[in-house]
Formats: C-alpha cells, sequence, structure tokens
C-alpha cells in the first residue's frame, strides 16, 4: 500500500512500511521466522541472503518507526540498551559526549562502566540549562545524549534550543524518546539527529516485548547504522518485531488515553493532604510548564510524586491492590515504583538526593484501566498513610 504524502499521524502509525503480504495477500505482515533464504541460482536472490541482515519482518517495523519518527530510516535492536550502543559505535577513542544528568540508568551504566574503558569520556549535565550545556562542551565533543523528560523527576529539555545550540558547536543530538513516544515529541522536527527508543515501553505498549529502535536521517549515520546493526548483530527477532509493529497501529489512541489518565492522577495526587510535592509536565506547578506545552502534545503517563518518607512510601506500595509493584513502564496496564531502591538504585545516594530522587518519592506508569478504579486504588492507599 503506498500511503499518500498527506498522509496523517494515525494513518502513518497504522500503515507505515507494511504492505499485503506478496505471496498470499495476509494484511498483516507475517513473522518471516527463518534464517536463511533459498537463492535462485548463484548471485540471483530476492534481496533477502541471510536474516541477521535481513528479515521482512524486522523491515517492515524499521520502514514503520521511521516513517513515525519522521526520520529516513529507522533500525531495529534487540532492546533499548543495545540501540544505545550502536549509537555509542558512532563514537571513535578520544571522543567526549554531553549527556542529560538525570538520564535512564541503563545507559550511565553503560557510558560509565564499559564505554569509559575504550578511553570515551562523557560529562552530566542538567541539559534543561542551555549555559551549563554549553560549558561542557569540549573542542573533543561528538554528541551531545539528551533525555527529556527526565525519570522520575521530570526535568525537560528544550529541544529545539539544544539542538541549536549542538549545531552551533559542530555537534550531533541524540534524543531517547522512550517516555514521551513520537505521538508527544517530535525530536527530529526540533533538529535531533538521531532518536533511541525503548520499544519494551510505549511503542510495544502491551509489557510483553523487549526491543528497541534507532531512527536516523544523515546519508552518514543510516550507512554506518546497517553496517553496525549486521556487523555487532543485536537485532530484533521476527516476533518482537510483529509485536512491536501491531503495538505502533494503537500508539495515538493508547497515548491519549495516558495522557488523560497522567493529567487526571497528577491534578488528583496534588490535591491530596498526604502528597508533599508531584512531578508532572502538564501541572501548572511544574517550573517548565509552558515549555511543556510547547513542545510536547500532551503531558505523558508518568508521574512521580514524594511522601515524605521511606515508610509512608512503603505503606503506600504495600496497600495499592490494582496498581502493580514492578519497574518499567508505558504498558496498558498500570506500574508503580519506588525509584530509590528500584530504577535508581545504583545512582549514589548524594547525586539521587541532588536530583530529587528522595526515599519517599513513588513513580506511576498511567495505564489504561478505568480512571476512576485508579483514584480509588490510590485513595484507598493512602489512607493508611500515616505520619506525613
Ligand atoms: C527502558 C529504557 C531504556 C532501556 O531500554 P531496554 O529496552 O530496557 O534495554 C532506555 N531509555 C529509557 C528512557 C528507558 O525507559
Amino acid at each position: 500500500m503506498k500511503l499518500p504524502d498527506t498522509a496523517r499521524f494515525s494513518t502513518v502509525c497504522l500503515h507505515a512500511g507494511q504492505e499485503p503480504d506478496p505471496s498470499t495477500g495476509a494484511i498483516i505482515t507475517p513473522i518471516y521466522q527463518t534464517s536463511t533464504y533459498v537463492q535462485e541460482e548463484l548471485g540471483r536472490h530476492k534481496g533477502y541472503e541471510y536474516a541477521r541482515t535481513q528479515n521482512p519482518t524486522r523491515a517492515a517495523l524499521e520502514g514503520n518507526l521511521a516513517a513515525i519518527e519522521g526520520g529516513r530510516a529507522g533500525f531495529a535492536f534487540a532492546s533499548g540498551m543495545a540501540a544505545i550502543s550502536a549509537i555509542a559505535s558512532l563514537l571513535k577513542s578520544g571522543d567526549h559526549v554531553v549527556v542529560s544528568d538525570n538520564v535512564y540508568g541503563g545507559t550511565f551504566r553503560l557510558f560509565d562502566k564499559v564505554l569509559r574503558r575504550y578511553q570515551l569520556s562523557f560529562t552530566y549535565v542538567d541539559t534543561g540549562d542551555l549555559e551549563a550545556t554549553e560549558r561542557a562542551f569540549t573542542p573533543a565533543t561528538r554528541l551531545l545524549f539528551v533525555e527529556t523528560p527526565s525519570n522520575p523527576v521530570m526535568r525537560l529539555t528544550d529541544l529545539r534550543a539544544a539542538a541549536q545550540l549542538a549545531h552551533r558547536c559542530g555537534v550531533r543530538m541524540v534524543v531517547d524518546n522512550t517516555f514521551a513516544s513520537p505521538v508527544i515529541q517530535r525530536p527530529i522536527e526540533a533538529g535531533a539527529d538521531l532518536v533511541v527508543h525503548s520499544t519494551t515501553k510505549y511503542l510495544n505498549g502491551h509489557s510483553d516485548s523487549v526491543g528497541g529502535a534507532v531512527i536516523a536521517v544523515s546519508d552518514e549515520d543510516i550507512e554506518w547504522l546497517r553496517f553496525v546493526q549486521n556487523a555487532a548483530g543485536a537485532i530484533l527477532s521476527p516476533f518482537d518485531s510483529w509485536l512491536v509493529l501491531r503495538g505502533t497501529k494503537t500508539l495515538p489512541l493508547r497515548m491519549k488515553q495516558h495522557c488523560e489518565t497522567g493529567l487526571a492522577l497528577a491534578q488528583f495526587l496534588e490535591g491530596h493532604s498526604k502528597v508533599r510535592k508531584v512531578y508532572y509536565p502538564g501541572l501548572s506547578s511544574h517550573p517548565q510548564h509552558a515549555l511543556a506545552a510547547r513542545q510536547m502534545n500532551g503531558f505523558g503517563g508518568m508521574l512521580s510524586f514524594d511522601l515524605g518518607s521511606r515508610e509512608a512510601a512503603a505503606t503506600l506500595l504495600k496497600s495499592v491492590r490494582l496498581l502493580a509493584l514492578a519497574e518499567s513502564l508505558g504498558g496498558v496496564e498500570s506500574l508503580i515504583s519506588h525509584p530509590a531502591t528500584m530504577t535508581h538504585a545504583s545512582v549514589p545516594v548524594d547525586h539521587r538526593q541532588a536530583l530529587g530522587i528522595t526515599d519517599g518519592l513513588v513513580r506511576i506508569s498511567a495505564g489504561l484501566e478505568d480512571l476512576e478504579d485508579l483514584k480509588d486504588d490510590l485513595a484507598h492507599a493512602l489512607d493508611r498513610v500515616q505520619n506525613v
């Protein structure tokens, strides 16, 4: 199916990258679960030789993701971390990277514990502060790696301004768009050179697959990423590719509801006497609310709130019945977690405190359950919380 150039976002999510199967007409791209392809004669084949290099299910997903993010090519990897590793392979020893200080813990671990062994260096700054970001650049800086909103305290980076700054200094900008999703935030339109996703989260959206993707714009990056995807081999499987393709068909609808529920829960919690502080870019109390309103199309399904103490947080987490205590985010079911001991346990305590990741902080990934059921669950659990 050739999509018209005027196709709008939901149509692109549903159809881009996919054709009815040429051999049967199957409307859904089949799971091509094969390792190799029979060649007609020496040197003649249908464009597929070996499944690490090419797979039709993965190719459909890659075309779909490139169109959704507004890039020129997409590459699907075995996890979000494998996708970030592929981006890191654009660097050479001696290169320097400026990174959002409150980046995903696994990204920090990869940079700090693995890549520093290869003469790469990293400086962590609040990329919401453009002057501080500019001061962090050195003549060796090659990448600016930005995550916005950041996890779990929802600090934002102005993507357009950050891209301008990076380009003025001859630096490429990478945006991890996992938290917002391409429905809410369009990094390539704002000037980003590369977008990375953990498809594990909103893109797949059903908590049943681990995967990652890179979306690129320039010929040079596309050529290198295609080469590295095959050379290093951390590809997404045909089945997982099929699951994520199924996920992106409903992405705009799901995000609409995640945003609506996220905002309603943030407002409910902000009005509750036992909650000290709520972090959600859609609240007018958020210090960067104006930037959020300008840069984001909806405010997402992720929110955090502070209950003042570890005991209060533990009581709440023990008392919820519908919200499931688990790491991860972006699925249809609502999850609740304790960043200080779960997702951010590996961040040094002083750094954690400086970022606002206190022992009383609780994070929610708002799912698609009925809002009233989620509010009832939180209200009941907050009733058990004492001494606040
Ligand atoms: C989960 C996550 C990752 C890592 O992705 P995996 O699929 O778990 O490897 C990277 N960045 C962000 C923002 C994430 O939430």
